[in-house]
């Protein structure tokens, strides 16, 4: 696919907002600020679409996307903003637990590692939650332009590591740069492989 039939169908803020479960659906997840937004774009072959989502007011939706005729893209909020307001994450991890346990129609979720950073203790957090979901999960590297290539592999070390604790982990990661393109040809063969 391109992203010639990718488009922003709709912000959800409770469980009974989710439109109905006749596509398969990936969902995307990551701490603020690791390129999800961009990578979305990169996917979709758009350069605004999923701007939306990180609007004030926007930030604990779960957005869908139509990505093909029979696929939804899922953009879950991001996580680890440092000052948000207890009662909002409770509610956001609410929403995201119930989404994560209750949906059918959902293949794969994709955690996003920055790839100078590697996994931090609230990516954990996700990890185990669709764990005890039994979402499975593929984790994609984002960013890899910025880091040298002798500089990766202590970082994937330390990806690997974690993953092999979780059992829903995929073992396999996708390293992506939204900025170079690197991976998202390899991505989007992925999710439209998923039925
Ligand atoms: P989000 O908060 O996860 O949606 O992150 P964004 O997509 O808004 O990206 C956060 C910042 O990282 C922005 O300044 C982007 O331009 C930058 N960024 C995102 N992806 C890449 C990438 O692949 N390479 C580089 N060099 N910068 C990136």
């Amino acid at each position: 696919f391109n992203g010639a039939n990718s488009d922003f169908l709709k912000g959800v803020v409770a469980m009974d907002g989710l439109p109905a479960g006749d596509r398969v659906e990936v969902c995307f997840a990551g701490r603020s600020n690791v390129g999800k937004s961009s990578l979305i774009n990169a996917l979709t072959g758009r350069t605004r679409l999923a701007r939306a989502s990180n609007t004030p007011g926007r930030t604990q939706e779960i957005n869908f996307f139509t990505l093909t005729e029979s696929h939804y893209l899922v953009d879950l909020p991001g996580y680890g903003y440092a000052n948000a307001p207890l009662p909002v994450v409770e509610k956001w991890q609410r929403l995201l637990k119930q989404y994560l346990s209750g949906r059918a129609n959902l293949r794969r979720a994709f955690v996003l590692i920055d790839s100078r950073h590697g996994v931090k203790d609230v990516d954990e957090e996700i990890m185990s939650l669709l764990d005890s979901s039994a979402v499975t999960f593929q984790v994609v590297m984002t960013k890899a332009d910025k880091v040298k290539e002798k500089d990766r592999a202590k970082i994937f070390k330390q990806v690997r590591e974690k993953l092999a604790k979780h059992p829903a982990a995929y073992p396999e990661m996708v390293l992506t740069s939204s900025e170079k393109g690197d991976g998202i040809a390899t991505l989007r063969a992925i999710i439209a492989g998923l039925e």
